[in-house]
């Protein structure tokens, strides 16, 4: 026996596909008063979810407001890296004191109060720490070749690197 001649399943062609449907009872009137039902309670969602956004906007604005100026991703609590008025460095040959006294340094710092160049903490002399110490200049920025970096001494806290104490690092 082959298995041809088993009977398979046929589709009626002659079906018509259901797209539209048998024409429905119901009134014309019927349909408006539901698409106007649902217009109104789609119209209260929004309003009530426009009411929400409003409401975490005005909150985030709050936050905003008590943090100053904070943005995301951004330090501020400090206040005098935007103050500072750099110049260019003193001694662009590296440690100004340690230059003077024939000693040897790690890396580099740069005042940008006054444009001291000194020595970072790493450094036996630790001259960067000393002269912020010793004049109240709050930040320096790093004086090391390629280093774009910003640092308060007063906050301890790292800082956005001024744009205009670009041109005097290396
Ligand atoms: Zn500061
Ligand atoms: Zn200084
Ligand atoms: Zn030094």
């Amino acid at each position: 026996m082959s298995p041809d001649l088993a009977p398979r399943p046929t589709r009626d062609v002659s079906d018509p596909p259901h797209t539209g449907g048998p024409a429905r009872s119901v009134g014309q009137d019927d349909i408006e008063n539901e698409l106007i039902h649902m217009r109104h309670s789609f119209g209260e969602s929004l309003a009530g979810l426009d009411q929400s956004v409003r409401r975490i906007e005005g909150e985030f604005d709050a936050t905003l407001a008590g943090n100053g100026r904070k943005r995301p991703g951004e330090s501020m609590t400090c206040e005098h890296a935007a103050r500072v008025e750099p110049v260019p460095p003193r001694t662009p040959a590296g440690c100004e004191e340690c230059l003077a006294a024939g000693t040897s340094w790690v890396h580099l710092r740069l005042c940008l109060t006054c444009g001291h160049v000194g020595c970072c903490d790493s450094s036996p002399g630790r001259h960067a720490t000393r002269h912020a110490r010793a004049t109240s200049h709050p930040v320096v920025a790093s004086y090391e070749p390629g280093e774009r970096w910003a640092w308060c001494y007063v906050d301890r806290v790292g800082v956005d690197l001024p744009s205009r104490a670009v041109p005097y690092l290396r």
